[in-house]
């Protein structure tokens, strides 16, 4: 079956004036994919990001978005690709959730009929539409992170890149975010998830692991989090069941892999 590509980066290197962030990245993303990107600290993962919506455009490579190169039309790359990102509080512009969630498609230029319906649509698929006459003050981060992701999904876009999202959640919020990211990937979004918790990298169908700007590996989570020694060399914490797995099947009770598959 041919795949259709959402985005292909090409060569993809960026520069912060003399710091080398990305060099020489090559990355294809499905449509309808699931994507992991993992890392440690300092990596480049958040400079590739904002490179797949054209909030940072390559100094070298290029980026295609649906078709588009994000050198040409930025606009309607981030029609396309939306954001979320870590901080819930820094992302919530409106002081009502529903009036919060229609910014986008305000900007866009939808009419304001349509732009109800969106509201009501998104808040739904985020299981919000109970809180859409909230102040978002009310709000716990997990339902912020929800109602950041409902303004993304008012824009329509196709793909969505989750830059640390949960990153500041307690375990609860974490968990309503991840399921909510399940769910609209189960429904043909395209995911692009960063994350520093293993774990919740597990459920992505691709895994990227970059290291010092460059992807290091890219491949399914069984391939990377069943080598507990690469993961090490490029500063990442091993998931514990993978190390719990390595310790049982010293004892040949189960494999590390045996016990990925279970936490999916
Ligand atoms: P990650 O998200 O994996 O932590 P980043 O993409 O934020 O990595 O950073 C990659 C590299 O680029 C790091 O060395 C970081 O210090 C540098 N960097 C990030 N943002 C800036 C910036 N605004 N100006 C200069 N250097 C930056
Ligand atoms: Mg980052």
């Amino acid at each position: 079956m041919q795949m259709r590509i959402m985005i292909e980066v090409k060569n993809l290197s960026y520069k912060y004036e003399e710091r080398t962030a990305l060099d020489g990245i090559n990355l294809t993303i499905n449509d309808g994919e699931f994507v992991a990107i993992i890392g440690a600290n300092g990596s480049g993962k958040s400079t590739l990001a904002k490179n797949l919506n054209g909030l940072l455009l390559p100094t070298a490579g290029s980026v295609v978005v649906d078709g588009i190169d994000t050198r040409d039309d930025v606009w309607t790359v981030r029609s396309k690709v939306g954001m979320v990102f870590q901080n819930p509080d820094n992302q919530i512009v409106g002081a009502i959730v529903e009036d919060d969630v229609a910014f986008g498609p305000e900007n866009l230029g939808v009419e304001p009929t349509e732009i109800r319906r969106r509201v009501d649509e998104a808040l739904s698929t985020v299981g919000m539409l109970e809180y859409k006459n909230f102040s978002p003050s009310k709000l716990s981060g997990g339902q912020k992170q929800r109602v950041a992701i409902a303004g993304v999904l008012a824009m329509q876009t196709k793909c969505i890149v989750f830059d640390e999202a949960t990153a500041m959640l307690d375990p609860r919020g974490r968990s309503e975010v991840l399921s909510t990211i399940e769910e609209l990937n189960a429904r043909g979004m395209t995911i692009v998830l960063i994350t520093h918790y293993m774990e919740e990298a597990t459920r992505a169908s691709k895994v990227v692991v970059m290291d010092g700007g460059r992807i290091a590996r890219c491949g399914t989570a069984r391939e990377i989090f069943s080598d507990a020694k690469f993961l090490k060399k490029v500063g990442l914490e091993v998931p514990t069941a993978v190390e719990l797995g390595a310790r049982l099947r010293l004892k040949n009770i189960l494999t590390a892999d045996d016990l990925i598959v279970r936490l999916k």
